[in-house]
């Protein structure tokens, strides 16, 4: 805490990691001799620049950018750029260091990073946007590489923006060098099912902790936050798989819609036109309704999928949750739910899918799509949906696993944190003191 004054959500994220890894820690003495929690907790390296940009009118602003390189011990750091007036250090050092474990458990061979800035993309032109990306990458093309650092989208920057990143990377270097950024547009480099990839297996992670218990999704009601790019796959898998999406949200307030989300719709909405969901709730008319200032979770539901940002889901909201019946939660977004709200779901017996697992189908694609560009092919949609939904089996198969492993069945939280952890923890001890 005296390390990094402040920076309250990296703390928080620390705190989750090892309140779990204690019994390893027991089992294991060569992780404390060999200081393995001091180095885990420390980035390898951390940058922070300036990036100058020019808006429509001509008047000038300065944003912050970060990169936060965080652990390479089993390959380059691997995670996105988020855009957001909130971002700070502390955001970006929360991200990166839940990545580290993250990306451990796809078995995948991806470090872990995280970086962004504090650009509001909101309101702003297509122009204005290129011209932000292009200042971004001027100075971060010189940190990133296929065998150093792959970046990729997350909050506020999507498909638009990693082209317009791409394109100032290819141009400064004059390489073109696919394999440095993922989220790619299909015309360039990218790679199927990438776009669904954190939705699409957010929810087969969850179908597998309903298999766990014998039920489905089918026919079950389910509120799903956010409207943005899990959110929105999120919901197209669900209502795939069976089940009922009849609420989702932005910023500025939440959308009841009994007879299921328009999927059509809210697509046009947000993704074409950009434009908040109360619109959706106009446009669909009947007794779809937008609700302004109140939290989505009083919406009753039997599975709960926050996928907007961290932090979005109290206690209290955990706990009228469980009182409405909720039997299952599934983390789209990273660090979502608040540790009190944790606590209420674990003690209620609810199936608690945490981020780190339920949300890794979008970096583990990413990490195909690194395959893909490596070798210079390109799979079929149906062949990369299915090696999707087949990691998300398996890293729901080890949480379980490793839950049993250290006497905590069940526990998806423990079983996470556990095995991600000791992936890591065993490459560092064998790389040396590094
Ligand atoms: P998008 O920018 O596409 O969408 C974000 C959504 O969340 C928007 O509906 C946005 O509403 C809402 N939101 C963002 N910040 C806030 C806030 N402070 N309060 C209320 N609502 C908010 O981002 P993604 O869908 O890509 O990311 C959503 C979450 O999923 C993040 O936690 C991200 O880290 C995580 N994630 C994303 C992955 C990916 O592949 N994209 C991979 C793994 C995790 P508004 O437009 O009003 O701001």
């Amino acid at each position: 805490l005296r390390r990094n004054p402040g920076e309250t959500e990296f703390h928080q994220a620390v705190r989750e990691v090892l309140e779990s890894i204690g019994p390893v820690l027991g089992k294991h003495p060569e992780y404390a001799e060999s200081k393995i929690i001091e180095r885990i907790c420390e980035p390898e390296r951390q940058i922070i620049f300036r990036v100058p940009w020019e808006d429509d009118q001509g008047e000038v602003h300065i944003n912050r950018g970060f990169r936060v390189e965080f652990n390479s011990a089993l390959g380059p750091y691997k995670g996105g750029l988020r855009f957001h007036p909130s971002v700070y250090l502390g955001i970006v050092k929360f991200l990166g260091f839940e990545q580290i474990f993250k990306n451990s458990l796809t078995g995948l061979p991806i470090g872990g990073g995280k970086g962004g800035s504090d650009f509001d993309p909101k309101g702003r032109s297509q122009r204005e946007i290129m011209r932000f990306c292009q200042s971004f990458m001027t100075e971060l093309y010189r940190h990133i590489g296929e065998y150093t650092d792959v970046p990729a989208g997350d909050i506020g920057v999507g498909g638009r923006e990693v082209g317009y990143l791409f394109g100032q990377y290819k141009r400064i270097t004059n390489r073109y060098e696919s394999g440095v950024i993922t989220g790619k547009g299909l015309s360039y480099g990218g790679a199927q099912v990438r776009t669904e990839a954190t939705g699409y297996g957010c929810a087969f992670f969850v179908e597998e902790m309903l298999k766990a218990r014998g039920t489905s999704f089918d026919g079950k009601r389910v509120v799903v936050s956010g409207s943005g790019n899990v959110a929105i796959y999120t919901t197209e898998k669900v209502q795939q798989l069976g089940g009922t999406v009849v609420a989702c949200s932005d910023s500025s307030g939440y959308v009841v819609d009994e007879k299921g989300i328009d999927l059509d719709l809210l697509k046009q909405v947000k993704e074409v036109e950009r434009l908040r969901v109360d619109v959706y709730a106009k446009r669909r008319g009947g007794d779809a309704r937008f609700v302004a200032g109140r939290s989505i979770w009083e919406v009753p539901c039997e599975v709960a999928m926050p996928s907007a940002t961290q932090n979005e889901l109290t206690g209290r909201d955990a706990e009228t949750l469980v009182r409405n019946g909720c039997v299952a939660v599934g983390e789209g977004a990273n660090m979502p739910t608040m540790p009190e709200g944790i606590r209420v779901f674990r003690e209620a017996g609810v199936a608690f899918g945490l981020g780190k697992a339920a949300n890794a189908g979008g970096v583990a694609t990413s990490a195909l799509e690194m395959q893909q560009n490596a070798s210079r092919d390109s799979w079929s949609f149906e062949f990369s949906e299915r090696r999707l939904q087949e990691i998300m089996r398996d890293i729901h198969a080890r949480c379980l696993k490793t839950a049993d492993e250290y006497g905590m069945p069940g526990d998806y939280v423990a079983g996470a944190n556990i095995d991600g952890f000791k992936r890591v923890a065993d490459a560092m001890l064998s790389l040396g003191l590094i």
